[in-house]
């Protein structure tokens, strides 16, 4: 049986397993590393072959695409030959379905092809830059770059025009130590502002000879910036040297992992996929596994069965002791973005390296934020603490190594730094020490240990005592969610538990700290066996260790303030995790009150120049919202501000639609409507949900009646398929709909025909969680509240139009939508609170239906010009 993804097959025929022979698993084998939508037509698209019309022809097309495929095997003119040989071998003896065909088409290479891993470049080390020149990039200078990043001759606009010539203060040279030169520059929808800001970012980058940071919130955003950098440098090879893409380590394929897999480290489904990626990992420009040149449909149709474990999740990477260190992709990002003129990273990282990078000497200096409206929700998961179980669990795994049964290449501090042992006693004594500390960490099976009641060493007791204290206080236990309460008001039993974890704590935190005092002076000494790898590990050792010293800290500092006064720069709870009504984690949670406080003192602080933009920076107040918003208050720098409104005609080409007869909570009405509107805007629809829960509900209603008009509906957290593939499938047919929840709100860019439609479920309110209620206290109360839910809504009705040709309707199914929160739409955009029938004929009206289907590619993702 022939079948095109089949787990999402699987789920909508309602069969928990289906097998087959899978075309996308063909696909990548064949072309790996290739950009294709998962769908008849995407797949049609990518071969050339004539899009289907209808599911008849879509069935027949997998034949015809399944035999095309196939003849590329015997194609001398194939690009991805090398590495297929034995890879369709290593494939077979996993019994993997296409293997026969496969295998049979290929012809024996002549000589032994490279193994993967001797086929990756090599990285250079290179010599350290020189601080950059204090230039400032002249106007005249600016305005050219800008022309010819627009093109000679391109329609004239004069705020894009403004917003470069603003931006070029964040160049300035510094002044005065602390004092960064800020611009905060908001910058209306359809602006320009990314090649706004590129125009003196790349001028700076050229005269200075530094390097400026360009940071993004969303994956969307991160990469229209990398497709818009081949403006600057057109040529790709100058490009890979001037761009860098940058990531957390978590998303790059860890070669050290992937060997591991290979060498049966996986074993079934597992293997196979371990198998496709190598023949990926051959061909990847960059090796990024997540949002890179990796199918986001490849891992989920293993389930996502080892795709995670191939990354270095667990921070276990053993740097110049890897025998892959010099090919790693994480080292080559590293270093590559150190000597290129723009590096496009996302804020966590930014805020990680600013931390960190004193170690690398990547700490970021000049920097654009772009979707500065995100750097609090960036700095508030990026500067907190948690002490639960599975955070100490995976301290204990990587001070103890493997215990029991479990398996892999994973080694324990004793092992990875075996040759320090040898050469210093002190430092061999304090490993040995950190080890026998750590096994007072929760160990394998310790959830189940707290649900019986039997928990082992004095963290589990106090995760246990935690457990109750939530149990007996936190409401909703039986909507099976995560559950929280205040760290206040502890019971005596609860704040007799939190001693004996102090105490174990710091018993592991001092032979750390000593460790990383014996490394640093080996790396004085310099004995004879430091060479330079062995010199390279010991750095990274200190680094990671350093890391871990931090969290510990952290730790000892939210345990030692339970049961006393509470600090007033802190919020700090206790939880339990739970999905759907299955504990998966426990613990003691902190959070700043204030986040952008620590974010400014880490990455404003020490920056010469930070231009900090987004569609959305004043939340439609002033200046000092946007201040506050970004932690710019927190300095004392001077800060130049900048708007330009939206060019776009929001009064002629949208309108506000307020559905004021659905009743909240009533799922079959909510369902209804969502199916009419829908239907009625002929698919193009977004559908926004809050919960999760209330997302399912409504799909489960309405998929059936939609498919059997040809409207096509995906969901996030009901289709087994990863969200950036579930918007390409979206935005390739102009008949979809996709629901979603938050990170649909804000990543989605969808211009043109895709995108008609966008319907709430209601008013976003914020969930009431402990941490909220602490901010909402001290930040005047219901106004917080508004200010979040304007933000929201500003961002979900910001989908709509993207380009100055879209037009399309924002439905908010909402019977008590206060007056207040409509300054969140752009100004003149038409609001009418209707009933549901009279919003279905509005819809028919200005959702106007899509023109025939497009059988044009719409590859790639778009950028907004
Ligand atoms: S250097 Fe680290 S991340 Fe890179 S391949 Fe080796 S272990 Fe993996």
């Amino acid at each position: 049986m022939i079948l095109l993804n089949a787990p999402l097959t699987g789920e909508r025929l309602g069969y928990p397993e289906l097998s087959g022979l899978d075309m996308l698993e063909l696909f990548a084998f064949v072309h790996p590393a290739q950009f294709m939508v998962p769908t008849p037509k995407g797949l049609a698209t990518a071969l050339g072959l004539a899009v289907p019309d209808g599911d008849e022809e879509a069935a027949q097309l997998l034949h015809h695409a399944a035999a095309a495929l196939l003849s590329r095997l015997e194609d001398p003119a194939w690009a991805e030959r090398e590495g297929a040989w034995a890879s369709a071998g290593s494939l077979g003896r996993l019994r993997w379905p296409w293997a026969p065909v496969v295998t049979e088409r290929l012809s024996k290479p002549e000589q032994s092809q490279r193994w993967l891993f001797s086929r990756l470049p090599e990285w250079q080390e290179a010599a350290s830059r020189p601080p950059p020149h204090p230039v400032m990039p002249g106007r005249e200078a600016v305005l050219n770059r800008l022309d010819e990043l627009t093109g000679h001759g391109a329609e004239e606009r004069p705020g894009q025009r403004d917003y470069a010539l603003a931006a070029i203060e964040a160049f300035a040279p510094r002044q005065r130590r602390d004092s960064p030169n800020l611009v905060l520059g908001e910058a209306g929808t359809g602006i320009g502002k990314t090649l706004g800001y590129l125009a003196p970012a790349s001028v700076w980058a050229e005269q200075a000879g530094g390097v400026v940071w360009i940071s993004t919130f969303t994956k969307a955003l991160q990469r229209q910036l990398n497709t818009e950098s081949a403006r600057i440098f057109p040529d790709p090879m100058q490009r890979a040297v001037k761009v860098v893409v940058r990531k957390g380590r978590e998303n790059y394929l860890c070669l050290l992992n992937l060997e591991d897999a290979l060498q049966g480290g996986f074993a079934g489904r597992a293997a196979v996929l371990a198998q496709l990626v190598a023949r990926w990992a051959a061909y990847t420009r960059d090796g990024d596994m997540i949002g890179g040149d990796l199918p986001g449909w490849l891992p989920t149709l293993f389930r996502r069965n080892g795709a995670t474990a191939l990354t270095d999740r667990r921070g276990e990477c053993v740097y110049a002791g890897c025998p892959h260190y010099r090919k790693c992709f994480i080292e080559r990002a590293s270093r590559a973005s150190a000597q290129a003129d723009i590096v496009i990273a996302n804020h966590a990282l930014v805020m990680v390296n600013a931390a960190r990078g004193r170690e690398t000497g990547n700490i970021p200096l000049r920097l654009v934020l772009d979707e500065g409206h995100h750097l609090a929700d960036a700095a508030d998961s990026m500067f907190a603490a948690a002490l639960t179980g599975q955070e100490a669990i995976e301290l204990r795994r990587w001070i103890v190594g493997p215990e029991g049964k479990s398996r892999g290449r994973r080694r324990g501090l004793a092992a990875r730094l075996a040759d320090v042992s040898s050469y210093d006693q002190d430092g061999g004594a304090a490993i040995a020490a950190a080890a026998h500390a750590a096994m007072a960490l929760p160990a394998e099976g310790w959830l189940q240990r707290i649900a019986e009641g039997s928990p082992f060493g004095p963290i589990e007791i106090f995760l246990a005592a935690v457990r109750g204290q939530v149990y007996a206080r936190a409401d909703a236990q039986d909507a099976g969610y995560g559950l929280e309460t205040e760290a206040a008001g502890l019971s005596g039993p609860t704040i007799a538990t939190v001693e004996p974890a102090l105490i174990a704590l710091d018993a592991l935190l001092r032979p750390l700290v000593t460790i990383g005092r014996r490394l640093e002076s080996i790396l004085e000494e310099a004995p004879d066996w430091l060479d330079g790898p062995a010199r390279a590990r010991i750095e990274g050792a200190i680094a990671s260790l350093g890391w871990r010293r931090d969290a510990l800290s952290a730790w000892l500092s939210m345990l030692s303030r339970l049961g006393g006064p509470a600090d007033p720069d802190f919020v700090d709870w206790l939880a339990v995790d739970r999905i759907e009504g299955r504990e998966v984690d426990i613990g003691l949670h902190r959070h700043w009150l204030d986040p952008t406080r620590p974010f400014a003192q880490t990455v404003l602080k020490p920056a010469h120049g930070v231009l900090i933009t987004s569609a959305t920076l004043r939340n439609g107040e002033d200046w000092t919202t946007a201040e506050d918003r970004t932690g710019v208050r927190h300095l004392d720098a001077p800060t130049h501000h900048f708007a330009s409104a939206s060019p776009f005609d929001y009064a002629g080409r949208s309108a506000v639609l307020i559905v004021t007869d659905i009743k909240r909570g009533d799922i079959p009405q909510l369902a209804g409507a969502y199916a009419r509107l829908i239907a009625a805007a002929d698919g193009g629809t977004l559908g926004l949900f809050t919960a999760i829960r209330r997302l399912r509900a409504v799909h489960a209603r309405i998929a059936d009646r939609l498919a059997r008009d040809r409207l096509p509906l995906y969901a996030q957290h009901v289709d087994p398929i990863d969200t950036g593939t579930l918007v390409d499938m979206f935005r390739d047919d102009p008949r979809a709909s996709l629901l979603g929840t938050d990170a649909l709100r804000d990543g989605v860019d969808v211009p043109g025909e895709s995108l008609r439609q966008v319907i709430m479920e209601g008013v976003p309110w914020p969930k009431p969680t402990v941490l909220h209620a602490a901010r909402k206290a001290a930040n005047g109360g219901s106004s917080y509240d508004d200010r979040i839910i304007r933000a929201r809504l500003a961002q979900a009705f910001g989908r709509l139009i993207r380009r100055a040709d879209d037009r399309g309707v924002f439905v908010l199914l909402s019977a008590a939508m206060p007056s207040r929160l409509l300054s969140a739409f752009p100004p003149g955009t038409p609001v009418e609170r209707v009933t549901l029938d009279e919003a279905i004929v509005r819809v028919k009206a200005l959702a106007s239906p899509p023109p025939a289907l497009s059988t044009g590619p719409q590859l790639g993702h778009h950028a907004i010009p």
